[in-house]
C-alpha cells in the first residue's frame, strides 16, 4: 500500500471530499450533490469495502485521487480493471487505507457512510486529524460517544451532523450546537420516526416477516441494515444515543414521536413553549446539501415540498410493546460505559442474522437483551476498552442466535 503525499499543486480553490462508503445509499446522494457543486468540491477519495465493480463505475465518472476497497487484499487483476476503464486514481486496498485517505493532508471534509461498526476507526480518524466531519454513521458515535467527541474537541474537528433527524435539529438550534446558552433554553428534542414498514401491521404477524419486507421502508430508500433498524426501531433508539452525544442532552430530554410522513424530520422545544421543526421531503440530498454547504445553503437537487398536495402530518407516540428496541436503547444510554457498544454490536449480528434469513424478526430484541443482561458493560475510556465491549456483545449475540436456531430445528 502507498503511502499519501500531499498534492504539490494543490488546487486550492475547492475542498477535497473523501467519501467513506461510496457505494451505499448516503454515499450516492453525498456524490449526486457533489456532483452538482464542482466549483466548491473535488473528489479526493472514494472508498467501497468489497464491491469492486460498483467503486470502479464510481471512480470513472467522479475520478478521485485515491480509491479504497477495505475488505479485499492488494490484487493486480483489480488494478488493471480500473486502469482499463479509465480510472486515473491510486488504487489501495485493506482497512488501514481507509484512515490514511479520512486523515490526509489533502482531505478537508470527510463523510463517514460506511455502515456499522466498521466506520468507527475511520471516522475517528478524521475527526483526530481535525477535518469537516459530515456523519451519517451513526453506529460510531454509538460505540464510541464520549471518545468521539473528545476527539473532535481535542483536535478543533467540525461535527456536522447527517442523520436526518440530527440535521434537523441542528437546524432547529439557531447558534449550533456548541452554543451552550441556547441549550439550556431547550427543554427538549423531539426525534421524530415514521415507524417503518410495520407500524401498523397486526402483531401476530411480526414473527414471520420476511427481511424483504422488512426493509420495504414506506419513505425512504436506503441500506439493508438500517431498513431493518427502521422496522425495529433500533433506528430511532441509535438515534436517541446519537442526539445524546451531539447535543449533550440527558436522556429524559430526548423524545420520539411517530410521524408516519417522515415530513417534519424532527423538533426542538424552547423554554418558551417555542416549537422549531425542520421540514423537507424525505431525500436525503437534504441534510447532505446542508452540511455541504454549511453556513452557506446548496441546492440539493431534492424536489421542493408541496404541502398543499401532502395536505395532513400527523403524530402518535410510540408503542415500546410493539418495538422493545427502542426501550433497550434508552436502557443502555441509561446504564453508560460500554453498553451502548454491547447493544449496537448485538443489534448488528441479530440484524445480520436475520437478513441471512437465520433468525425471526421478533427474535432481534431477544438477542440483543441477553447480550444486555449478560455481558459486562466495562469502561470506555479509550478505543480498546470499546472495541472489547462491542467484541463481547458479539460473542453474546452469536451464542444466543445459535441456541435459538438449534431450539427452532
Ligand atoms: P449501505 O449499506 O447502502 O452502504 C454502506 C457502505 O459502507 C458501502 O459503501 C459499503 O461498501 C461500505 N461498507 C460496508 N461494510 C463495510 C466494512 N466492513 N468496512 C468498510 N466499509 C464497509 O448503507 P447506507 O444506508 O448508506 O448507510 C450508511 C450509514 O449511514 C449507516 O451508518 C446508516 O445508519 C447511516 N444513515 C443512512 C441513511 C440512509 O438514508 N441510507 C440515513 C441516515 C443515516
Ligand atoms: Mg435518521
Amino acid at each position: 500500500m502507498s503511502a499519501i503525499e500531499p498534492r504539490a499543486e494543490r488546487n486550492r480553490r475547492t475542498l477535497g471530499l473523501t467519501v467513506l462508503g461510496a457505494t451505499g445509499s448516503v454515499g450516492a446522494s453525498t456524490l449526486d450533490v457533489a456532483a452538482r457543486h464542482g466549483d466548491r468540491y473535488s473528489i479526493f477519495a472514494l472508498t467501497a469495502h468489497r464491491s469492486a465493480d460498483a467503486l470502479r463505475e464510481l471512480c470513472v465518472r467522479h475520478q478521485p485521487r485515491y480509491a479504497v476497497l477495505s475488505g479485499l487484499d492488494e490484487s493486480s487483476r483489480v488494478r488493471e480493471r480500473f486502469a482499463e476503464a479509465g480510472c486515473r486514481c491510486e488504487l489501495l486496498f485493506g482497512s488501514k487505507a481507509l484512515e490514511e485517505v479520512a486523515a490526509s493532508v489533502d482531505s478537508d471534509v470527510v463523510m463517514a457512510a460506511i455502515v456499522g461498526a466498521a466506520g468507527l476507526a475511520p471516522t475517528l480518524a478524521a475527526a483526530a486529524a481535525g477535518k469537516r466531519v459530515l456523519l451519517a454513521n451513526k453506529e460510531a458515535l454509538v460505540m464510541a460517544g464520549a471518545l468521539f467527541m473528545n476527539a473532535v474537541r481535542d483536535a478543533g474537528a467540525e461535527l456536522l451532523p447527517i442523520d436526518s433527524e440530527h440535521n434537523a435539529v441542528f437546524q432547529c438550534l439557531p447558534h449550533g450546537v456548541h452554543a451552550k446558552p441556547m441549550l439550556e433554553a431547550v427543554r427538549r428534542i423531539l426525534l421524530t420516526a415514521s415507524g417503518g414498514p410495520f407500524r401498523s401491521v397486526p402483531l401476530d404477524r411480526l414473527a414471520g416477516v420476511t427481511p424483504d419486507e422488512a426493509c420495504a421502508h414506506p419513505n425512504w430508500v436506503m441500506g439493508r441494515k438500517i431498513s431493518v433498524d427502521s422496522a425495529t426501531m433500533m433506528n430511532k433508539g441509535l438515534e436517541v444515543i446519537e442526539a445524546h452525544w451531539l447535543f449533550d442532552m440527558e436522556p429524559e430530554r430526548i423524545e420520539v414521536v411517530i410521524h408516519p410522513q417522515s415530513i417534519i424530520h424532527s423538533l426542538v422545544e424552547y423554554v418558551d413553549g417555542s416549537m422549531i421543526a425542520q421540514l423537507s421531503n424525505p431525500d436525503m440530498r437534504v441534510p447532505i446539501a446542508h452540511a455541504l454547504g454549511f453556513p452557506d445553503r446548496i441546492d440539493s437537487g431534492a424536489s421542493p415540498l408541496d404541502l398543499g398536495a401532502i395536505g395532513q402530518l400527523s403524530f402518535e407516540r410510540p408503542d415500546l410493546g410493539r418495538f422493545p428496541c427502542l426501550a433497550l436503547a434508552y436502557a443502555a444510554l441509561r446504564e453508560g460505559g460500554g453498553a451502548a457498544a454491547v447493544l449496537n454490536a448485538a443489534n448488528e449480528i441479530a440484524v445480520e442474522s436475520f437478513l441471512a434469513g437465520r433468525l425471526r424478526f421478533t427474535r432481534i430484541p431477544e438477542v440483543i437483551e441477553a447480550a444486555l443482561d449478560s455481558v459486562p458493560a466495562g469502561a470506555t475510556g479509550d478505543l480498546a476498552s470499546v472495541l472489547a465491549a462491542d467484541a463481547r456483545g458479539r460473542a453474546s449475540a452469536v451464542s444466543t442466535v445459535a441456541r435459538m436456531m438449534g431450539r427452532a430445528a
